[in-house]
């Protein structure tokens, strides 16, 4: 069911100011209140929470980025769950949502000390098809995982892993400045807090391994060149069983034979010949589900641009249609047989014999002003 925009929700206009969003989300609060709508309470209680959900994801600078470029699927669930059997090591949560970059997932970000795991960019190249309708890619991806011998806790006893000596488990030291206490990062234990006794022999204490994982990636329909999708958590394993870091899948598009990308919309040219340009008639246009068919008006000049509506691409954010574009070119005719060119000359001679030049107003036109020019 398609969700309705949040700033229809709210009644305001898509570049609204903070404080004009804040003072609609008051007005409809009140409004809406349960308390104040005894008589049909359950209705009111769902408006209350459809503007409240609306008020929060606009007031929150990150969430309506991501909203005015993504629309309600930035925040759908399950965009990019379904990875194929990459269990979560490390707590299970081995993919959030894809645009969960925007609003912070569950993992917190930089909290985790120096040796989370580094973030990896994936570049991913599609087709326009694929861009269009979605698709399911397997990426490999070179990377460090946790080791499975130690979980990734460096050692294959619990036991062995013992609280830091330098700065006693605080991961920090205080080093002092002149007059200023400074705290530093624990040398010894690189602000984990633990070290660890016997390293494991699998990954020499390091908690993680080099391997190449195959993931598979949900990329949603409608992403254009530039999109980034973020995988959290499938970046490289962090050292120690820390913290992975995320995987970005940076989307670009190739350039089509027959179509050209404007956003939603798609532009494409349709040569037609004199004949059909002249007489009007039916061609058939490829879109990108297979082709239909165009009706074109007798005397349509070069240029004319017929719109098929919703033969565009997906909005990303929303699902509005985009339209497709077909610009008529009428082309001169090539490789005439002689019986062709007779008829053409035929042709050109009833034009001269009729002196009015009415079938070519645009000819008549420009010939009328430069005798004026030269006049
Ligand atoms: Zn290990
Ligand atoms: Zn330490």
């Amino acid at each position: 069911m398609a969700k309705k925009d949040y700033y229809e929700i709210l009644g305001v206009s898509k570049n609204a100011t903070e404080s004009e969003i804040k003072k609609a989300y008051k007005r409809l609060a009140m409004k809406y209140h349960p308390d104040k709508n005894q008589d049909n309470k359950a209705e009111a209680e769902a408006k209350f929470k459809e503007v409240k959900e609306a008020y929060e994801i606009l007031t929150d600078e990150q969430k309506k980025a991501a909203y005015d470029q993504y629309g309600h699927a930035a925040f759908e669930q399950g965009f990019g769950a379904g990875a194929g059997g990459f269990g979560g090591f490390g707590g299970g949560s081995a993919f959030d949502d894809i645009f969960s970059d925007f609003f912070g997932g569950g993992r917190g970000r930089g909290g985790h000390g120096p040796s989370r795991g580094a973030d990896l960019q994936y570049n991913i190249t599609l087709t326009l098809e694929e861009a269009a309708a979605g698709v399911k890619k397997e990426i490999k991806v070179p990377t460090w995982v946790s080791c499975d011998t130690c979980h990734g806790q460096g050692t294959e006893k619990a036991s062995d892993v013992v609280t830091c000596d330098t700065c006693h488990g605080a991961g920090v030291v205080q080093m002092r400045q002149g007059f200023f206490a400074v705290q530093q990062e624990c040398p010894t234990c690189h602000g984990r807090g633990k070290v660890v006794k016997n390293p494991c022999k699998k990954c020499h204490g390091e908690g993680r391994i080099q391997k190449t994982k195959t993931l598979s990636v949900t990329i949603p329909a409608g992403v254009d060149t530039g999109n980034r999708i973020r995988l959290s958590g499938e970046g490289e394993a962090g050292l120690n069983g820390a913290p992975a870091g995320d995987l970005y899948v940076q989307v670009q598009v190739r350039s089509h034979a027959i179509f050209e990308r404007d956003g939603s919309n798609l532009h494409c040219e349709i040569p037609i010949n004199i004949a059909l340009a002249s007489l009007g008639g039916e061609v058939e246009v490829p879109t990108l589900n297979g082709k239909v068919s165009l009706t074109i008006p007798a005397e349509t000049q070069t240029g004319k641009m017929f719109r098929l509506r919703g033969k565009g691409i997906k909005s990303l954010r929303g699902s509005a249609m985009g339209d497709l574009y077909c610009h008529v070119v009428v082309e001169t005719p090539v490789n005439l047989t002689n019986k062709q060119k007779e008829l053409l000359k035929e042709l050109s001679e009833s034009f001269k014999a009729d002196k009015s030049s009415k079938h070519s107003p645009k000819e008549k036109s420009f010939f009328d002003k430069v005798k004026k020019f030269f006049g």
